[in-house]
């Protein structure tokens, strides 16, 4: 708990009063209990004092007589707002569609079709609305968005995620190799696709009123939509402008086979070689990469968005999750909208431990239980809520998923709900409290959800 005596070094905008949880290190669970968070004009939090100190006191009535003080009921948390790594905004509309199909199939059948219509903005506009909507609803305050190859409407996402205030990292997508992309669908040239992505990050830069809220992302779909020459001119251009980039590594058999064929080395080395691996890349899955890929990624402090839902459907594995954290690398939750069927970080979470369970366990009865095992693969509750705030903000390298000074005030209420699943008892343990959240809250039990701390 940070409990600063610069209170008075600036006016603090808003003030929080009541328990938080958090989780600052995998599987450790932080209570700050009746305090009284401060959050200053720019959403960065300015103090936490206990509520019941001196400062905590003198704090919460300055706030009351101003009407800026918002006090939660006893049976109501505080958490930090979720981190989702990995969204494709325009396949919102085929949300648990087709998920019997394997992922090339998926994509050349149903997803570039669909993608194809963001040529239409007033379509785009609709639906970048209800998703976004739907997104913070679910207590998601930061997004690493996909767009379309389509730069109006990728302007438009970014419009819409200001003006609702998500904290939204956004990439117009790259993709121009004839090979794997349609023709209605893919930019015409390396060098269009790289000038409508600079469009689109000066485009950011000069939004007014943004003040960092949105964030520009170089996006080369994945290694086999995009040319030699294509993924060449984006690296080049992440070194030169230092924006966060994103892209898929190492999903499915077929996209990991796909690249070693292609590029006679893996997914991660070849993104190496062409530039595009640094502090602010983030790899879609990755449930494939080898020990040497994972030295790769924590060499250049790449994260990996980890999305359970999605890879039970296209992936043909299961991520080893806890050899990546134990060997360092920065990993997200993503709910890989639409490869995953659920717009919820919660969601992915309890299914992160799922999935982690079923590794550790083994799948296959008719394998005894030692071929079938890998030891020491399992993630608790807690670590999985701690990848969908903390971990997620590490790996954007933005101070979010905490409540500590400096860090920006993207929080939600959780609690008992009518209608939700979620049933907190008063003498639940804070540990029993978090656990519940993590595998019982929807978006029935987020009351309120504040971004840069301003509500939602
Ligand atoms: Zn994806």
């Amino acid at each position: 708990m940070s409990d600063r005596n610069s209170t008075a070094a600036r006016a603090s905008d808003r003030a929080f009063l009541g328990t938080a949880l958090h989780a600052p290190a995998p599987g450790r669970l932080e209570v700050l209990r009746d305090v009284i968070v401060l959050v200053g004009p720019d959403g960065a939090i300015d103090a936490i004092h206990p509520g019941a100190s001196g400062d905590g006191m003198a704090a919460a009535a300055r706030h009351r007589t101003a009407g800026t003080l918002r006090t939660l009921e006893p049976d109501q948390y505080l958490l930090p707002g979720m981190v989702d790594l990995h969204v494709h905004a325009p396949q919102w509309p085929q949300l648990g569609l087709a998920l019997d199909e394997p992922l090339e199939v998926w994509l050349q059948k149903y997803t570039f079709p669909l993608e194809a219509r963001y040529a239409d903005l007033d379509f785009a506009t609709a639906v970048y609305e209800s998703l976004v909507d739907g997104l913070l609803a679910n207590g998601t305050t930061t997004v690493m968005y996909y767009a379309s190859i389509h730069l109006p409407a990728t302007r438009a996402l970014a419009d819409i995620c200001l003006r609702r205030s998500q904290r939204a990292l956004i990439g117009r997508v790259s993709m121009d190799d004839p090979a794997q992309c349609p023709p209605y669908y893919r930019d015409a040239s390396a060098a269009s696709a790289e000038a409508d992505t600079r469009a689109f990050i000066a485009y950011v830069q000069s939004l007014p009123g943004n003040r960092g809220l949105i964030s520009p992302v170089i996006t080369p779909r994945f290694i086999p939509s995009c040319t030699d020459g294509l993924l060449q001119r984006l690296g080049s251009l992440a070194q030169e402008s230092g924006c966060h980039v994103q892209t898929h590594c190492s999903e499915s058999d077929w996209q990991h086979r796909y690249v070693l064929e292609r590029c006679g080395i893996s997914d991660a080395a070849a993104l190496e070689s062409f530039g595009l691996l640094g502090r602010r890349t983030i790899l879609a899955h990755g449930n494939f990469v080898g020990d040497d890929d994972v030295t790769r990624l924590v060499g250049a402090g790449a994260g990996i968005a980890h999305c359970p839902l999605s890879n039970v459907y296209f992936s043909d594995a299961v991520l080893p999750l806890r050899r990546l954290l134990d060997r360092g690398v920065h990993v997200g939750l993503g709910t890989d909208i639409a490869g995953g069927a659920s717009p919820s970080i919660l969601d992915n979470a309890r299914q992160a431990v799922i999935a982690s369970r079923l590794l550790e366990s083994g799948v296959d009865a008719a394998l005894e239980r030692g071929q079938r095992r890998r030891e020491a693969s399992r993630i608790d509750a807690l670590t999985a809520f701690w990848l969908a705030t903390t971990s997620g903000g590490i790996a954007l390298d933005l101070p979010i998923g905490l409540f500590r000074v400096g860090y920006q005030f993207d929080a939600m209420v959780v609690g008992n709900a009518a209608g939700g699943n979620l049933r907190l008892e008063a003498g639940d343990s804070p540990q029993q409290v978090l656990q519940k959240i993590v595998y019982n809250a929807g978006r029935s039990n987020i009351s309120d959800v504040w971004v840069a701390g301003r509500r939602v």
